[in-house]
């Protein structure tokens, strides 16, 4: 099997091409086809299996396929990170995954001026990558507005709650339209992540690798 199976759209078959990955990870295998059919979704996967590509490639493609002007202020597409390592990290795999949809994206997080990030929101983006505690704070300002996203996406969740972050993830849901596209990554299925799985899924696919 190779990624030509999925029916992703040929910039992103490119990107994939270009980035040297010939076969698909057990978790591509397994997120791609349902996350690109619009289903919720929980993977189990640990860091290095390639979920970043499982989840950003069937959404990009989902983007890409219906086209429109961003929120303003907000974002289409919005993936929730731990920290801002992580979080940038994601937004480089975004840029680089989609480097040939001419689609736009952002990152916001903490410990730095919020200046840039504010200028590169105005206008609304495609992809936003944040971390929770920065992107409440924008909101909070009324600098961001999430009331326009389309699917959202919780990486490394169990992180998130052993950081503490289990108020602001649910303070960020609160915020978002109930009718959406949501996959949350975790490397273990701990029960405080079943919970939140549970509160947060609709009909999930179940992938663990
Ligand atoms: P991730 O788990 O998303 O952080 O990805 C870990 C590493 O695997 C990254 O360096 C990716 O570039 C790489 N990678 C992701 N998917 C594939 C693939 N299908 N084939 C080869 N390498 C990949």
């Amino acid at each position: 099997t190779n990624f030509d199976g999925f029916g992703l759209c040929a910039p992103l078959l490119q990107a994939v091409q270009e980035e040297g990955y010939a076969t698909p990870t057990p978790i591509q295998a397994g997120a791609i086809g349902p996350l690109l059919q619009g289903r919720d979704l929980i993977g189990l996967a640990q860091t290095g299996t390639g979920k970043t590509a499982a989840f950003t490639l069937p959404l990009l493609h989902r983007l890409a396929e219906k086209r429109r002007a961003p929120p303003r202020l907000g974002a289409r597409v919005l993936i929730l990170a731990p920290t801002r390592e992580l979080a940038s990290q994601i937004g480089d795999s975004v840029n680089r995954y989609g480097r040939h949809l001419g689609l736009s994206a952002t990152v916001v997080f903490g410990g730095v001026g919020q200046g840039r990030q504010v200028e590169a929101l105005r206008r609304g983006v495609d992809v936003l990558v944040a971390a929770p505690g920065r992107l409440l704070d924008l909101c909070g300002q009324r600098l961001c507005d999430l009331s326009g996203v389309e699917a959202l996406v919780l990486d490394e969740a169990d992180r998130m709650l052993d950081m503490g972050f289990l108020r602001d993830i649910r303070r960020v849901i609160a915020l978002l339209p109930p009718e959406r596209q949501t996959a949350l990554f975790s490397a273990t299925l701990s029960p405080s992540i079943a919970t939140l799985a549970h509160s947060l899924l609709r009909d999930p696919a179940r992938v663990e690798v």
